[in-house]
């Protein structure tokens, strides 16, 4: 996406009834990138999460999003966002139209993204869109009178990913400010790590980021976190850091980006995170995963208390449900 981006406007949704809703602040709008957030609205967001965590635990579902329906377009593979999106809907009331294989869909058939979002809006209130291109998502929401959530465009954005993985460090650490979080793996094709490491520059945080020399963070990310004096280290070694690290956050190697193979078989595997390298890691500490993970967590991790990484796909569930309701009037 480029710096160049400017959040979109309000859309106006006929369908929708006068009163309350046109006076919620998120009503309306797309979700393109973590760009459009401010520390208040990371409050916000926050703020409703917790009550659809008190709901989900109270009741399971309530009628929230009821008649309310969400069109979840996915033209690259997913399990946890796909999913997390169809049970968000769900279990505030709503339904969805669920289109995971778009081989079996008219975009087989050469159908543009334009016109795919302009016919599938005519069925739903809301779009939640993957797309392997960058910019796929903020191209839909040109065209598309409803909200338009990113869920994923190429190397670009991940912004819902980042908003439950930030909610997933205040709810496990208890603050953001003050603290020192390591990116590791694969932080140039790693879309998750980009909004993140964007949306951390709103804090107080140092940033180390651990990659291989063809895998480091994109140069236009460094300089756009540098510009608001945002801490920032690289290294090749996790040793190097490992110890004051507060929220290591892992990433894989991603395949599917890689033009040449021979490249992919150099970097895969430069990290893994054993049982053995979490114990020259802090006691108070996290290890966050966006998943899904290809051998850089062995499993032997996982049954320590500091591995978050599947309590972060529940955190995942309460945010999904809180961006449903902002951006249909309902929060
Ligand atoms: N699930 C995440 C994403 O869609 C991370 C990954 O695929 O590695 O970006």
């Amino acid at each position: 996406m480029s710096s160049s981006y400017a959040p979109p406007s309000r859309k106006q949704n006929p369908h929708l009834p006068f009163g309350d809703q046109r006076t919620a602040p998120w009503y309306g709008k797309d979700i393109l990138s973590v760009r459009q957030f401010n520390r208040n609205d990371l409050e916000y967001v926050f703020g409703v999460a917790h009550e659809m965590r008190e709901m989900v635990e109270r009741v399971g579902t309530f009628d929230l999003l009821k008649g309310k329906i969400l069109a979840n377009v996915f033209y690259e593979p997913s399990t946890r966002t796909s999913a997390s999106f169809t049970a968000a809907m769900e279990r505030l009331g709503g339904s969805v139209i669920p289109i995971n294989e778009v081989r079996y869909s008219s975009v087989a058939k050469g159908e543009s993204l334009p016109d795919t979002i302009r016919s599938l809006e005519c069925y739903a209130d809301v779009v939640v869109l993957r797309h392997p291109e960058v910019g796929a998502s903020a191209l839909a929401a040109d065209y598309a009178k409803k909200p338009i959530i990113n869920a994923g465009d190429g190397v670009g954005e991940h912004p819902t990913q980042a908003l439950l993985d930030l909610f997933t460090i205040s709810e496990e650490l208890g603050r953001i400010d003050g603290l020192t979080v390591t990116m590791v793996g694969d932080l140039k094709h790693g879309r998750t790590v980009h909004s993140l490491a964007r949306l951390l520059s709103l804090f107080q945080v140092r940033l180390n980021y651990v990659a291989p020399d063809i895998l480091r963070m994109p140069k236009e990310i460094i300089g756009e976190l540098e510009e608001r004096a945002m801490p920032q280290e690289e290294h090749e070694l996790l040793d190097k850091v490992i110890g004051d690290t507060d929220v290591l956050y892992v990433t894989r190697v991603q395949k599917e980006r890689f033009q040449d193979p021979a490249n992919y078989d150099k970097v895969q595997g430069s990290y893994t995170i054993t049982s053995d390298v979490m114990k020259r890691a802090k006691d108070r500490m996290i290890v966050m995963h966006p998943l899904p993970r290809v051998g850089e967590i062995s499993m032997d991790v996982d049954p320590d208390p500091r591995a978050a990484y599947f309590r972060q796909m529940e955190y995942g569930l309460y945010v999904r449900m809180a961006l449903l309701a902002m951006v249909l009037g309902k929060a």
